[in-house]
């Protein structure tokens, strides 16, 4: 699960080999993401990826790793095992303040933004059978709720908050991880499953092609007044189409993934993942279908809280982007 340290190998290649320069020794970098048939775990890859192609360069290796999702990625980040972590830009927001899920721990003021990706709207797929329409009509369904570390966990804490509800209120709350949760559904162990991911997604497509099921809306005076109330909530939709059979628009409300580091990641690693990001920004715009609306200018303003990390920021302004 843990990454190796940036660092670790240049004073071990330089001790050992006489003729292999120091510099040129490997940094080995994680990036946190999610479950695989979530977003996340293809976002990691395809940053990877393109980070890879000059890792002769660079001396820079990026590994992907799937993980419990965006505040457990946080949370690593934050202990020094990740370099880079995926997070929806609500959990973003928390940890650089210190509110919320993260009031114990206190403000995370090594967190740094790095740029955002593709928004993610809070998404709920039902059994056709349970009837649901509206994510506001699960009182006394068993629905999954998200694993503990994910932000869609804690996103649902807020939902459920909001709408004045208890965990009582569900026959049965579960709290699979989000690759487990189609065949649950499929097989009748719950009613629905609660999930904030980016459209496409394998999970939702795999689940709607195997058993009677859909999207369902997540709308309502409530979530309206939480939307207007919180900075970081967005009215969204899934346009209709976007899987295969789906023929009416989703009405829900979401957030934006964003991808963060620390502190006390070097600025040459970070430098090094968004030129490498941006200097192939329509290969990396190919690489998933949830990127296809990414342009570069949102994605270094929109869904960031904690400040740019140097690195990023240096990118941006050789670009001429800030
Ligand atoms: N937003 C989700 C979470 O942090 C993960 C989504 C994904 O895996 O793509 O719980």
């Amino acid at each position: 699960m843990f990454s190796r340290r940036v660092f670790t190998s240049v004073a071990l290649a330089a001790a050992v080999s006489i003729a292999a320069p120091a510099w040129a020794a490997d940094r080995f970098v994680s990036i946190g993401t999610g479950g695989i048939t979530g977003v996340y775990y293809p976002t990691g890859g395809a940053i990877c990826r393109l980070m890879n192609k000059t890792r002769r360069e660079t001396g820079i290796r990026c590994s992907v790793e799937s993980t419990g999702g965006s505040i457990y990625n946080i949370n690593t980040l934050r202990a020094g095992e990740l370099e880079f972590g995926v997070a929806q830009s609500d959990w973003q927001f928390h940890a650089y303040h210190g509110s919320s899920r993260f009031e114990e721990a206190g403000a995370f003021e090594g967190l740094r933004a790095v740029f955002s990706i593709h928004p993610e709207p809070v998404s709920m797929v039902a059994r056709a059978d349970s009837g649901i329409t509206n994510l506001t009509e699960v009182q006394g369904m068993r629905v999954n709720i998200g694993n503990p570390g994910s932000g869609t966990r804690g996103t649902w804490e807020v939902i459920e908050e909001t709408m004045g509800w208890t965990r009582d209120g569900l026959r049965l709350a579960t709290d699979m991880k989000s690759a487990e949760t189609g065949q649950a559904l499929c097989d009748d162990k719950i009613d629905a499953y609660f999930f904030l991911v980016g459209h496409p997604s394998g999970l939702i497509q795999e689940t709607l092609a195997t058993c009677d099921s859909s999207l369902v809306n997540a709308w309502g005076p409530e979530i309206e007044a939480l939307v207007a109330e919180r900075p970081y909530y967005r009215r969204a939709d899934i346009p209709a189409g976007t899987y295969p059979g789906q023929d009416e628009t989703v009405t829900t409300f979401g957030v934006g993934a964003t991808l963060v580091s620390s502190v006390d990641v070097p600025e040459d690693v970070v430098y090094t993942l968004v030129k490498s990001v941006f200097e192939n920004f329509d290969d990396f715009r190919k690489l998933h279908p949830a990127f296809a609306n990414l342009k570069e200018s949102e994605m270094i303003a929109d869904s960031l809280s904690a400040p740019l990390h140097a690195g990023a920021e240096r990118y941006y302004r050789e670009r001429g982007w800030m």
